[in-house]
């Protein structure tokens, strides 16, 4: 069983005006590819770790591995997070769900485009429920897989590498951040929202 890269769910250049067809097509087929393939083949080489019985590079396959492993988990989260059709506001339990977290709606979408926004370097921010205390957290996630908890499954990722915006939006994060919401899948983030509570951390 290796790691796949999976098919977007729209063509490149669907998500248009909000970020561009280029952009899409790149990160896709390049960057997210990169990680499914370096998933693949650090597992490959702890194989061989394994059978020669040498860990002396095990330090750097762990890290290797955890870089991209989340790597390809928040990309294959962040292309079903968007919608051609996006956009709004969510409804129902999700909706209700955000208020009781976060106060609003407002309070959630401000919370979640500052801690994006702020982000030190290359970086996500997400909306993610936290099994063991059973809550919506906002989590500032470092590269993939840093300043993230343990546990916390993520429903809402939203990239802030400079790759997932710099060829439309140059250094203008905050732009680019902004547009994204125009794109937010509710429906794929409420679906995600109920299949995260039934998991059981305590
Ligand atoms: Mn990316």
């Amino acid at each position: 069983m290796t790691y796949q890269l999976p098919e977007l769910p729209y063509d490149y250049s669907a998500l248009e005006p909000h970020i561009s067809g280029n952009i899409i097509e790149l990160h896709h087929g390049k960057h997210h590819n990169a990680y499914v393939q370096g998933a693949n083949a650090t597992l490959e080489k702890l194989e061989a770790a394994r059978e020669s019985n040498d860990y002396g590079g095990i330090v750097g396959l762990e890290k290797t591995l955890a870089f991209n492993v989340s790597g390809h988990v928040l990309h294959s989260i962040y292309w079903t997070n968007m919608s051609p059709e996006g956009g709004g506001t969510p409804e129902g339990e999700l909706a209700l769900a955000l208020k009781e977290a976060f106060g609003s709606f407002d309070n959630f979408k401000n919370q979640l485009t500052q801690a994006t926004a702020t982000v030190q370097g290359s970086g996500w921010g997400a909306l993610a429920w936290e099994p063991l205390g059973k809550r919506l957290i906002i989590e500032q996630i470092y590269d993939h897989q840093g300043n993230n908890g343990q546990g916390a499954i993520p429903l809402l990722v939203i990239d802030v590498w400079e790759h997932a915006f710099y060829l439309q939006y140059k250094n203008v994060k905050a732009d680019y951040i902004s547009a994204f919401w125009n794109l937010v899948n509710w429906e794929d983030i409420a679906k995600r929202y109920i299949q995260a509570k039934s998991v059981s951390l305590g």
